[in-house]
């Protein structure tokens, strides 16, 4: 049977995805006709969706099995009254690799001081040794898909990772916490903190001044997670008061982040355009192939979204 699976992101989505997409559908046996558009939403078996794409509502798709989200983020999507089909986010080897590589360089950089080494500029023999990652404790707020192999990488370099998540972990060279008095303790010992946590009703502002205000003075934040973890006015109301030396930050409540907002200019700010790590359509497209022919076959989704909790 030929399975019809509308990709609904924009067109430059499609043209990076559509030769991998086919790719894997053929390596898993899937016959499927992709569409980029349709008038008979009935008809369509799968939808492979990305916000800003080609569809808000999801109620004319009466025979869709599952829409297929092809970011690790779904909070644009999943509060969507129309979605009553089961929503699946994407968990990627090539995004995982990817934020592993952007979030061990920027902690690197804070850690090694590598900012104040670069002394070419004013000729500056300036030998501060920075400690040993073994000396520098690493917080990982989310120890999901993404925050887990991050602090493993982090911890494979010998750095003391804390990770703090909803369920207690158990992740052998971390020191796992969870609840809100783990979360104190997490922040309490955190020199550099990195958001992982996905944007939901109970992460909004999460790091608050309440929270900045438990990191150690000198502390480091870095924010690959989502903008609106982050209440903006505290972060900038710590970091003028040197109690936050520095936030590396990649998403924003508004992206692009707008030309007037402070961050931009702010001297102990990084912004970085929202790209830890992208999915990677080879991989990606693997993902979404599997999980429609788990779908075929009468198996579980792969990563299903849990409603009620929103990730
Ligand atoms: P995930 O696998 O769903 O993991 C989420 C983690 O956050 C889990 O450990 C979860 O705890 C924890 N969590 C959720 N709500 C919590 C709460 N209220 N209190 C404490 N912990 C909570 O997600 P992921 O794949 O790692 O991705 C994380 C986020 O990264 C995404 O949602 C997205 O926003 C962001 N992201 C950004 C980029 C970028 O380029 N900047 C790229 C990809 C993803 P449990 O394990 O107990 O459920």
């Amino acid at each position: 049977m030929t399975l019809n699976v509308l990709f609904a992101a924009n067109e430059y989505r499609w043209q990076q995805y559509q030769d991998p997409l086919r790719d894997a559908f053929a390596n898993a046996g899937l016959a499927v006709d992709l569409f980029t558009e349709t008038d008979s939403p009935e008809i369509m078996d799968y939808i492979v969706f990305a916000p800003n794409g080609t569809v808000s509502d999801f109620s004319p798709f009466t025979r869709c099995k599952a829409v297929l989200n092809l970011w690790a983020g779904v909070e644009q999507v999943v509060g969507n009254q129309t979605l009553t089909q089961p929503l699946c986010r994407m968990v990627d080897a090539g995004l995982e690799e990817g934020m592993v590589e952007w979030v061990t360089g920027h902690v690197l950089r804070h850690h090694l001081g590598m900012d104040a080494q670069i002394t070419q500029q004013d000729s500056a023999w300036n030998p501060v040794v920075p400690p040993l990652a073994r000396d520098r404790t690493v917080t990982i707020l989310g120890l999901g898909a993404l925050g887990r192999a991050c602090g493993e990488a982090l911890a494979a370099l010998r750095f003391n990772v804390v990770g703090w998540s909803a369920s207690q972990k158990d992740i052998p060279g971390l020191t796992c916490l969870s609840g809100d008095d783990g979360l104190a303790e997490a922040l309490r010992q955190a020199e550099i903190v990195v958001l992982l946590l996905p944007l939901t009703d109970a992460t909004a502002n999460l790091l608050n001044a309440e929270r900045l205000a438990l990191m150690p003075k000198g502390g480091v934040v870095i924010n690959p997670g989502r903008g609106a973890l982050i209440d903006d006015d505290a972060l900038l109301a710590a970091l003028n008061a040197g109690h936050i030396a520095h936030a590396t930050l990649d998403v924003f409540r508004q992206e692009p982040l707008p030309g007037e907002h402070p961050f931009w200019a702010h001297p102990n700010v990084t912004v970085t355009p929202h790209i830890a790590s992208e999915t990677r359509p080879a991989t990606a497209s693997q993902v979404i192939a599997e999980n429609i022919r788990r779908g075929e076959a009468g198996e579980p989704f792969l990563f299903l979204v849990d409603r009620a909790k929103g990730y």
